[in-house]
């Protein structure tokens, strides 16, 4: 009787686990996607003189700052 109890015991551990794996699992991927949409968050920037967001494909990169185009550079060099 004290046996089949410790084995069903084993079973329930066994399975909790089992739940426990899957469930961390579901939980890194989470991570991993916020991870992702984190980076390309990164991959825009504003304009360092009007603010717009633009990616880094578009922007002008003149002294470590970032601009939309090349009159709003012109802008920030005169000042
Ligand atoms: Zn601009």
């Amino acid at each position: 009787m004290l046996l089949k109890l410790l084995i069903a015991l084993i079973v329930i551990v066994v399975i909790y686990r089992w739940f426990g794996g899957r469930i961390s699992f579901i939980d890194r991927k989470e991570l991993s996607d916020a991870e992702q949409d984190f980076g390309q968050i990164q991959a825009t920037s504003a304009c360092a003189n009007c603010g717009t967001y633009i990616t880094e494909d578009d922007a002008i990169i003149y002294q470590r700052k970032a601009y939309c185009s090349q009159s709003c550079l012109n802008a920030a060099k005169k000042h």
